[in-house]
């Protein structure tokens, strides 16, 4: 730390974001990543575009904002368009968290979540999951918090129903509720359909999974229009240029081969079904996962142990330390033949152990 370093920020601890090691060629199965490059007619259509880069892209992001709105139901001014969905809840905890309205979240969730709070000087409150990892609704039912819940939840793979969230949104009607649906592709239930109803409910999603677009970062968030507004006062007050105008076009190409996404989601939620089911037949415990990734634990070997025999094999896999989840290992779903190559080593790995 320089000197120079302001003081709020000294005892800040920083996102560890999953490792992208370079020394060799992993299967990885650590990030969430789709193991499919976007879509070739995507591509080509977008490329065009980067012959514009001389120019700032589109501040108001209006044809994407546009497209988005389209496809889920919405008007454009109910839609603000990001710099990966991290950079609208970033901008979530900044334009709707202080210290008449702290935040609060599971306590097992999105690691990002307490760095955002932290970051923004902001009180957060770890709600505990239920023994069996699931998120329990009463808990968050009229505490007048703002709350952010990630449904799918991550890394449990959980999913809320849509009448639960509802309750959560409903009984809290001076506070904003976020919910981070970045793995609502892979099966979930998304509840897009509530900003119709509620004023205080902000959905955020991402491209960067069930749209093969982790690299190119873009997310977005749909809301009511005064909430939208809020968000964009801080955007722009931060940086109005947030989205690169190569993502923004491979962003609207993306939608326009909608089919594309769709077969590989349906082709991830086959191998996670297909993964799961080998596990378990290993003894595996795997919770039931709506997500590209999978939360698996076995009683034969400490979570930690397994992670690291897995990546000397050169699988990697992502681990937590935390301790009621460290008997665990959160596995994304990859092709098949990648799921075989991790069913392989397991089985080697605990025969050798
Ligand atoms: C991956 C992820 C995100 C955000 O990812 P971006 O790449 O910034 O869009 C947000 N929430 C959860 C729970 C995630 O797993």
């Amino acid at each position: 730390m320089s000197r120079f370093f302001s003081d709020k920020f000294a005892a800040l601890a920083p996102y560890v974001p999953g490792e992208q090691p370079q020394d060799m060629q992993y299967v990885k199965l650590n990030t969430n990543e789709s193991p499919f490059p976007p879509s070739d007619k995507a591509l080509r259509q977008a490329a065009e575009s980067t012959r514009a880069m001389n120019l700032y892209s589109d501040p108001d992001c209006r044809a994407l904002r546009e497209k988005l709105a389209d496809f889920y139901g919405f008007s454009a001014d109910e839609v603000i368009v990001t710099n990966g969905s991290d950079e609208v809840l970033n901008f979530a905890f900044m334009a709707f968290c202080d210290a008449a309205h702290p935040v609060a979240f599971p306590a097992i969730s999105y690691g990002f979540y307490p760095v955002f709070a932290a970051v923004n000087g902001v009180a957060y409150e770890e709600i505990p999951l239920r023994a069996d990892f699931s998120v329990n609704a009463d808990d968050y039912c009229g505490i007048g918090k703002t709350i952010v819940i990630a449904n799918p939840n991550a890394p449990t793979g959980l999913l809320l129903p849509v009448s639960e969230i509802e309750r959560i949104v409903a009984s809290n009607p001076d506070n904003v509720v976020v919910v981070d649906e970045a793995y609502v592709d892979f099966g979930g239930e998304s509840s897009l359909q509530l900003v119709h109803k509620y004023d205080n409910i902000l959905v955020t999603q991402t491209y960067s999974k069930s749209r093969s677009m982790a690299g190119a970062r873009l997310g977005f968030g749909i809301g009511s229009r005064e909430l939208i507004q809020d968000l964009n006062n801080i955007r722009n007050s931060t940086n109005p240029y947030n989205v690169n105008s190569a993502t923004l076009a491979l962003g609207a190409a993306v939608l326009d081969d909608e089919d594309y996404t769709r077969r590989n989601c349906a082709t991830i939620m086959e191998n996670r079904a297909y993964t799961t089911a080998a596990l378990r037949g290993m003894g595996f415990e795997v919770l039931e996962s709506c997500a590209n990734f999978i939360f698996a634990r076995t009683p034969k070997m400490d979570g930690g142990e397994l992670y690291r025999r897995l990546k000397e094999r050169g699988v990697l896999v992502r681990h937590f330390t935390r301790a009621e989840i460290a008997d665990f290992n959160r596995i994304t779903i990859g092709t098949r033949e990648q799921m075989d190559i991790l069913l392989n080593t397991i089985k080697s790995i605990l025969e050798a152990a």
